[in-house]
């Protein structure tokens, strides 16, 4: 981004969701939660927003057990970026109970890492392949869907070699479901990250390194053209959304 210094989940989820170089405007990275200048970016303007703005529904498909909802309720814990520019958006974190539905998976997607003690019902197991196809399903009812993976963050910082290779194991099993699942012409699959970190086991910081975006499906060549950085992102998904909405309001000539 141009900025000196190790990339941060604040200032790089920003980047991402507003699609303005945030750690140029502060002149720093910051994180892991965003600093006030980042909140009021947030606040200001966001890809949430413009989506939900322009008539569409928009969701975050990961769910947070009863203690996050209760530490972010009484002010304990801040929402990280992602999850503040979608609550600025009006849209709302899913929890357990939206889980239990099939409405969001957890963040973890098989549900082995939920914790125990959130009363009621334990939360069912499910296949990293079932995950996948639930996935699909759920971003099947939205125009824009975020699934924010951030286990990998965790293991980069903490974890082993052997964690990691198993998170990568699981990850693409949940996205061959994905990719058997959806069809090209639905729309684009993006994936991408704030900053690097699980690629060096070893070092707990993260990293310099340039992270890569994967994009699969429809629009993908003309996102592709002359992308650079995070900041390109919204704009992208922005303008693939305005051509798909002409193509919808073109009048038909039979
Ligand atoms: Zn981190």
């Amino acid at each position: 981004m141009g900025v000196p210094g190790r990339p941060h989940s604040g200032t790089g989820q920003a980047t991402i969701f507003t699609g303005r170089n945030v750690p140029e405007l502060l002149g720093k990275h910051y994180g892991p939660k965003p600093d006030k200048q980042t909140r009021t970016l947030l606040a200001e303007d966001n890809l949430f927003k413009q989506v939900v703005g322009r008539g569409h529904r928009s969701a975050l498909l990961e769910a947070y057990p009863a203690s996050w909802h209760r530490a972010v309720e009484s002010g304990r814990r801040l929402r990280s970026s992602y999850q503040l520019a979608a609550h600025e958006a009006g849209i709302r974190i899913l929890n357990q109970d939206d889980m239990l539905r099939g409405d969001a998976l957890p963040v973890d997607w098989t549900g082995e890492h939920w914790p125990r003690n959130q009363g009621r019902e334990m939360v069912p197991f499910r296949s990293p392949g079932d995950a996948g196809a639930q996935l699909v399903r759920l971003a099947r009812r939205h125009t824009l869907s975020l699934f924010a993976h951030w286990p990998s963050d965790v293991i980069g910082h903490r974890g082993t070699l052997d964690e990691a290779i198993s998170l990568l194991e699981r990850f693409d099993e949940v996205m061959a479901a994905v990719l058997g699942a959806w069809d090209d012409d639905e729309g684009m699959i993006i994936i991408c990250s704030d900053h690097g970190n699980m690629e060096h086991i070893g070092d707990r910081r993260h990293t310099l390194n340039d992270v890569p975006t994967v994009v699969i499906g429809k629009g993908r060549e003309r996102f592709d053209e002359g992308f650079r950085n995070l900041a390109d992102i919204a704009p992208r998904i922005l303008e693939a959304l305005i051509a798909e909405e002409r193509i919808r309001q073109r009048p038909r000539k039979d």
